[in-house]
């Protein structure tokens, strides 16, 4: 015979059928086989499905209390009588009709907010607080929707069946066909004096400041799930999730590639010739960059490992950065004059120029960069 049906559904000795109830149903929603058909949870659902068929029922928790096995000894499984589909269409609330009352209690919805951050974030992750408007259970009423003292009354319409039934004569002789009771919409039950503070919905909108953790990596588009903080259901039903899209803001210098960076550099045309030093303010820190003499405009330099942080692995991507050489403009006399007689020891006064095929030159090589 099983384990301990207490300890099966994570309950106390004396817990109350509402606390028995609430612990079955948070973890028939994690072991459905719908949700989680491999056969090791199938077994745990099925034995925790058996410990419910118990505890739910006082006289068999009675007897089982008392030492007795008010399941005859059956194997973990489903027992005839008290059906599978039943004990599912109470908790998941199934379309299907003609089984009585529906429960009030439903799964909130989701929700979804952006959050707008900077690449510096993107790189290296962040803590945000957020400021999100949702439904939460109304504390007056404690989700039930009655004014404080005061209690559900059942429907008169249907007497608490929940549904209500037509008859309707056919030449097959009479049909009798089911639908929902408009009173009480399908509940059995109505709220006879509403809570001031809920208006009998049982929830209540507020505004919260929730602190979200943005992990390294993230982009325009991640979502950051944030389970049971969605809106609160119906009837005091359990939370739905709260999604955080995130959306990254353009940065001013450098543009993103998947997790590789790209940024452009202009140097004078003297100092690609000759060579220098520049220093890059990168999101690491200031990085000395050096310009080989003879450096072309579209040359490009990796640094390794300065990019955006991989957000499903380890590591980083590239920092690229891409060199543009500055033809000088406005010359002086003077300076005119030193440029003819640098042409002039070139052999450059009269340049033919050197013509390619295509656009395998410069152009065609930052485009690929950005592709
Ligand atoms: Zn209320
Ligand atoms: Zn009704």
């Amino acid at each position: 015979m099983a384990s301990d049906y207490y300890s099966v559904l994570g309950v106390s000795r004396d817990a109350t059928g509402e606390e028995i109830k609430r612990a079955y149903r948070k973890l028939a929603r994690e072991l459905h086989p719908d949700v989680n058909p491999d056969p090791t949870t199938q077994e745990k659902f099925k034995e925790v499905t058996a410990a419910y068929e118990v505890l739910s029922d006082p006289s068999k928790r009675q007897m089982y209390d008392l030492g007795g096995d008010p399941r005859g000894g059956q194997a973990a499984g489903f027992p005839g009588g008290f059906g599978f589909g039943d004990i599912m269409d109470a908790f998941f609330n199934s379309a299907g009709g003609g089984r009585g009352p529906r429960s009030r209690v439903r799964r909130g919805q989701d929700a979804l907010i952006r959050l707008e951050i900077d690449l510096r974030e993107a790189v290296f992750g962040s803590v945000r607080d957020i400021s999100v408007d949702t439904a939460v259970g109304c504390g007056t009423c404690a989700g039930s929707g009655s004014a404080p003292g005061t209690d559900r009354i059942t429907c008169t319409m249907c007497k608490g069946r929940g549904e209500v039934q037509t008859v309707q004569r056919s030449f097959l002789g009479q049909v009798m066909t089911a639908r929902p009771c408009p009173q009480c919409g399908g509940f059995g039950d109505l709220v006879a004096s509403p809570c001031p503070d809920c208006a009998g919905d049982g929830r209540v909108r507020t505004r919260r400041t929730l602190t979200v953790k943005v992990p390294a990596g993230v982009d325009t588009g991640t979502r950051i799930q944030l389970t049971g903080e969605g809106e609160v259901g119906p009837g005091n039903g359990p939370a739905g999730d709260l999604y955080v899209e995130i959306v990254e803001k353009q940065d001013p210098v450098f543009e993103r590639q998947g997790d590789d960076l790209h940024c452009t550099v202009t140097i004078p045309m003297t100092a690609a010739a000759l060579g220098t030093n520049i220093t890059l303010e990168t999101l690491d820190g200031p990085e000395v960059i050096e310009i080989k003499p003879g450096t072309q405009s579209g040359n490009t330099r990796t640094l390794r490992g300065k990019g955006v942080s991989h957000l499903r692995a380890s590591g980083r991507g590239d920092l690229n950065v891409h060199v543009a050489v500055a033809t000088p403009t406005k010359l002086d006399g003077q300076q005119q004059e030193l440029l003819r007689q640098f042409a002039s020891i070139r052999g450059e006064e009269e340049p033919i120029g050197q013509v390619a095929r295509g656009q395998s030159g410069l152009f065609s090589r930052i485009r690929d960069a950005f592709r």
